[in-house]
């Protein structure tokens, strides 16, 4: 078999635990499988970059951040070739330039096009256990390019389907998908399967345990992955489209949004165009948005943004408000969404009810409110957003565990 196993950050830490992974990779060579590695940056590798570029740059981006960033990966690799070679194993560390993982030029947030295996399938031929850096790519100008945080697991399920590999495991620091962060609510249960659609609602709303990005890669591509820990040897989570879907998968919190009031929209058409349009141009996300109608025929709107775009939002609304017409605009920086995730709210419009009793009961006050088919998210106070996991996850999954 080829197999494809991921190793994140946590995974290869330190010496003892780069010791461990080679002791997995050793294992899967031994049992006669093709194996390539996909390794993250070392522990904090990554954040302590962005902070080194941070003491000397403001704002650091482009290309220079990405060509910064890149050593975390290149450590993470050279580090596991030098362990394995130790251990008598041939092994091959690969950059993502040289395995030819090609992407478009957006920095810090690059989308892969396409792979060329020559390389990969020569190093494969050698018997050579292949060590690729995650999370990195190149554009067409010949620069290197990042994924965006996270998105090792991206590259490896990319690799998984330009090879055609028969597995791709993603190993981490738990042992599997949860119905919640087992950090943070203790009695989350382990899932032994999840379909493709939850576990990408799941990674969207802030369950970091999967980048997004490789869940859609996933299920384009047909790859099943395969969630397990790099610690404990135990069954993992399957990744999967499932025969039948089951009715609740978990519950994910993004603790880094903020929420913007503003009051006032003028009531003609146009209006909440000039205010997207000018969020839009700044290149600020928005994610949820709710518009309602004032007795006097203005409307209010409200909609949630990523933390990190809050003082721009900010800046242009204050800079813009007159202009738009808007009567004010209010900024509430802390804010986080709760959301419930599973096929079976489809057609239960009970369980709306049931989660905003539990909210209620645990005394959170809800101040958004958003659905879709296999999601039901609410916005609440960021202080308050793991008390409100634990109140949802409790009266939907207590009984399961
Ligand atoms: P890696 O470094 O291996 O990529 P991450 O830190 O990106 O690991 O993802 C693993 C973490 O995801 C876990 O330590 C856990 O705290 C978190 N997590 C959040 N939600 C979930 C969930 N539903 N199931 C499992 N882990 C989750
Ligand atoms: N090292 C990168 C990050 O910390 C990529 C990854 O770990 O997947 O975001
Ligand atoms: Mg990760």
């Amino acid at each position: 078999m080829l197999i494809v196993q991921k190793f994140g950050g946590s995974s290869v830490a330190d010496a003892a635990r780069i010791k461990r992974v080679a002791g997995i990779l050793a294992e899967t060579r031994r049992a006669g499988h093709r194996v390539v590695a996909v390794l993250s940056a070392q522990g904090d590798t990554t954040d302590e970059l962005i902070e080194k570029a941070r003491e000397l740059c403001p704002e650091p981006g482009g290309r220079e951040l990405d060509a910064l960033l890149c050593v975390g990966e290149q450590i993470s690799v050279a580090l596991m070739a030098l362990t394995l070679e130790s251990m008598g194993l041939a092994a091959v560390s690969l950059t993502g330039w040289q395995i030819g993982l090609s992407t478009d030029d957006r920095h810090g947030a690059a989308r892969i096009r396409c792979i060329d295996t020559a390389r990969l399938n020569r190093e494969l031929e050698a018997g050579k256990i292949v060590l690729v850096c995650g999370f990195q790519g190149i554009d067409d100008a010949g620069d290197l390019t990042t994924l965006g945080r996270g998105g090792s697991d991206t590259s490896a399920v990319a690799i998984a389907a330009a090879l055609h590999a028969d597995r791709c495991q993603i190993y981490t620091d738990v042992e599997g998908v949860y119905t919640a962060d087992p950090r943070r609510v203790p009695e989350a249960r382990k899932l032994e399967a999840v379909g493709y659609d939850e576990m990408m609602e799941l990674a969207s709303l802030g369950s970091q345990v999967l980048h997004n990005r490789s869940v859609e890669l996933a299920r384009r591509c047909g790859v099943e992955l395969e969630v397990c820990s790099s610690f404990v040897r135990a069954p993992g989570t399957l990744v999967t489209e499932p025969m039948e879907r089951t009715a609740l998968s978990g519950v994910a919190k993004d603790a880094d949004i903020a929420r913007v009031t503003v009051r006032g929209v003028p009531d003609r058409p146009g209006a909440v165009l000039e205010l997207f349009q000018l969020l839009s141009r700044a290149d600020v996300n928005v994610d949820l948005i709710l518009q309602s109608g004032s007795p006097d025929g203005t409307g209010d709107l409200s909609f949630t943004l990523r933390s990190a775009d809050a003082a721009k939002v900010q800046a242009i609304l204050e800079e813009h408000r007159a202009a738009l017409g808007l009567r004010s605009f209010a900024l509430d920086p802390d804010a986080a969404k709760v959301s419930l995730v599973g096929a079976g709210l489809m057609d239960a419009p009970g369980m709306a009810v049931q989660m905003f009793r539990a909210l209620a009961e645990a005394g959170i006050n809800i101040r958004m409110i958003a659905s879709s088919e296999i999601k039901l998210s609410v916005v609440v106070p960021r202080a308050e957003a793991d008390k409100a996991v634990r109140a949802v996850h409790q009266r939907f999954f207590a009984n399961e565990s």
